[in-house]
């Protein structure tokens, strides 16, 4: 590793690093190791990041990196890193990039060649998901959820059929809305989980469904507090009668008036594109119940 701004013919290295989401002992060793030890750390808030290093004891020098100058201040980071010095990526917390800035520099150095290394730690996103005991071997996360409910209730609809585990980060003034708006696009029954404050004195992870959520949050004001994680489960495909939509049902009714079971659900999975098979179950059923 490289120190000091000497010139080098030989590329820095860029690292990303992650820095926690609110215990400060989830720093991992290397993190610290890392941060020492370069020339320059990049951070999305020079102030906020200047304590993270005191509370350390580390006095290597900090710059702004964030969305606002990222891209135009990028090119004097890689001048460095072309120079030959070293330089550390941080943001406010947790892991650069993710729902945070970054993005560009590291574009812009591997562009350039510059050997761009991860220093993995906290993330709110895994951490909510490695606790939540939704399924976790396939997952989707959708970052932030526009603002208003028009457009955070449209984004909701593209995801209302994916059936991964969804995770969204969500800022506590809008917690509720949020809640309620899932409730209204995934419906009330979905099992969902808010994961809030991880790390920090008052975490908690409250799992129920959609409607009781909403509810539970809406009945202590303290839960609309913090930083806070949504999960939702992914979308199950329904079985039997309720995978059969009630105009599919209606056409099969007025069938079964006319011909045999066989030939009904047949025609019906004709006429509606709904699988024979579960219009012959159904057909049954209703046989049954008669
Ligand atoms: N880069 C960060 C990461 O790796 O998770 C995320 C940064 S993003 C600007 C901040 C959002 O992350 C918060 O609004 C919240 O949704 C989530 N978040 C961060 N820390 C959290 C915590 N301790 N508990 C719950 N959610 C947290």
């Amino acid at each position: 590793m490289t120190t000091s701004g000497a010139s080098n013919s030989t590329p820095g290295t860029l690292y990303v690093v992650a820095t926690p989401i609110g215990n400060l002992d989830d720093i991992s060793a290397r993190a610290l190791k890392v941060l020492g030890d370069v020339s320059l750390i990049a951070a999305e808030d020079t102030r906020h990041s200047a304590r993270l290093l005191q509370h350390f004891g580390i006095a290597t020098p900090l710059a702004a990196c964030h969305e606002h100058n990222e891209r135009d201040q990028g090119g004097r980071f890689l001048a460095r890193l072309l120079g030959g010095e070293d330089v550390a990526l941080i943001s406010d917390a947790g892991t650069p990039l993710i729902s945070d800035p970054g993005y560009h520099l590291v574009r812009q150095a591997r562009a350039a060649g510059v050997a761009v290394v991860p220093v993995p730690g906290a993330c709110a996103l895994i951490a909510a998901l490695s606790a939540a005991g939704l399924p976790s071997d396939r997952f989707i996360f959708e970052g932030f959820l526009p603002a208003k409910t028009a457009g955070r209730r449209a984004r909701l609809e593209q995801v209302k059929e994916e059936p991964r585990t969804l995770i969204f980060y969500e800022a506590p003034h809008r917690i509720l809305e949020c809640l309620e708006d899932m409730q209204v696009v995934f419906g009330a029954e979905r099992p969902a989980l808010l994961a809030r404050e991880l790390t920090k004195t008052f975490e908690t992870l409250k799992g129920l469904p959609l409607a009781e959520l909403s509810a539970w949050v809406a009945a202590d004001s303290n839960q609309q507090r913090g930083e806070c994680v949504v999960l939702v489960a992914g979308w199950q495909a329904p079985e039997g009668e309720a995978a059969v939509s009630a105009e599919a049902l209606r056409v099969l009714e007025l069938l079964l008036k006319e011909m045999p079971l066989k030939r009904a659900a047949a025609l019906a999975a004709e006429i509606t594109g709904v699988r024979k098979n579960l219009l012959y179950q159904a057909a049954l059923a209703r046989q049954n119940d008669a």
